[in-house]
């Protein structure tokens, strides 16, 4: 496995790799990560070994895609430790550039998807999704993967880059993958070591919620969508140091909300996303209402 930190030497690594890769249809598969890896990330590394020829994993805390109070400079980071859980995973080059090398100049230029990020994270985090299209589209540029990993946990940002891909013609097949949970039903998060014993624990409102709000849709057949959002607000307050942000159902992946009347039994395109905050930790958790048996891993 190779750790590289500049983009003359990935564009020329992956060239070498594709030359010697005896077919000429050579898949490239490209996940892109902020690092302090987790399994929620290797089932990412997982699904591309399964469908590239090339994995490139890309460890980059993308400053552009932080708000001016948010944890840019306190994200966790551990270098160290990600290469060598890539290495395991059997990735072939790990990209970890600088902020110099990726913004060696102040940005002139956005990538930006309009009505899909006004919404959910995008309305709490405004520029949030310009810095992660932007960044995305500069990994393409510079990887040219033909297949691209991305995790369910962050549906919104699976939205928006299949759009931006679609809008722009970009020729990457995005792979969107299920969230990865603790045994106790937390979506495992890099930012999970920010929460205070106390907070881990109130913290599994949210999957409680969740599948709660499953449980509902499954057994009743009038539910509309503001019986749903009472479903959750009402469970997610069953913890005192929760404060929500959202807690929504909306279709997916055009992430229209749904009117409070709108029945929800029979639709197999919702999406129920949550966003809430654990004192300065922000967590968010979602799940796809869609055939019985496919929630039950929640
Ligand atoms: P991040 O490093 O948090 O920016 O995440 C990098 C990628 O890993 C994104 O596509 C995330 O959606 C995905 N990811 C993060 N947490 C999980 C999880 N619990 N399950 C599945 N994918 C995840």
């Amino acid at each position: 496995m190779k750790v590289i930190r500049t983009i003359a030497e990935l564009r020329q690594e992956i060239s070498l790799k594709r030359q010697s890769i005896q077919s000429r249809e050579s898949v490239v598969g490209l996940v892109p990560t902020m690092g302090f890896l987790h399994e929620g990330h290797a089932s990412l590394m997982h699904a591309a070994k399964q469908k590239s020829d090339i994995v490139v994993l890309s460890i980059f805390v993308n400053p552009i895609q932080f708000g001016p109070n948010e944890d840019f400079d306190s994200y966790p980071r551990d270098e160290a430790r990600d290469v060598e859980t890539a290495r395991a995973k059997g990735v072939d080059i790990v990209f970890i550039p600088s902020v110099e090398e990726m913004y060696p100049q102040p940005t002139q230029t956005t990538v930006s998807v309009s009505r899909l990020t006004d919404r959910l994270c995008g309305a709490s985090r405004p520029g949030h999704f310009d810095g992660v299209t932007t960044v995305v589209s500069k990994l393409f540029n510079i990887v040219q993967p033909q297949r691209a990993f991305f995790g369910m946990k962050d549906a919104q940002q699976v939205a928006v880059i299949q759009q931006m891909v679609n809008d722009l013609n970009m020729a990457v097949e995005i792979v969107p993958c299920p969230i990865v949970r603790e045994s106790d039903g937390l979506a495992l998060s890099s930012r999970n070591v920010y929460l205070s014993a106390e907070q881990r624990q109130e913290a599994l409102v949210l999957s409680k919620a969740l599948r709660v709000a499953q449980e509902a849709v499954d057994a009743g057949t009038a539910l509309t969508a503001a019986d749903i959002r009472g479903i959750l607000r009402q469970n997610i307050e069953r913890s005192p140091m929760a404060m929500i942000d959202y807690a929504e159902i909306q279709a997916f992946p055009s992430l229209e909300p749904l009117a409070d009347q709108e029945k929800v039994h029979g639709r197999d395109d919702l999406l129920i996303a949550l966003a809430v905050k654990f004192g300065k930790t922000r967590l968010i958790d979602n799940i796809r209402l869609q055939k019985s048996e496919v929630l039950s891993h929640v």
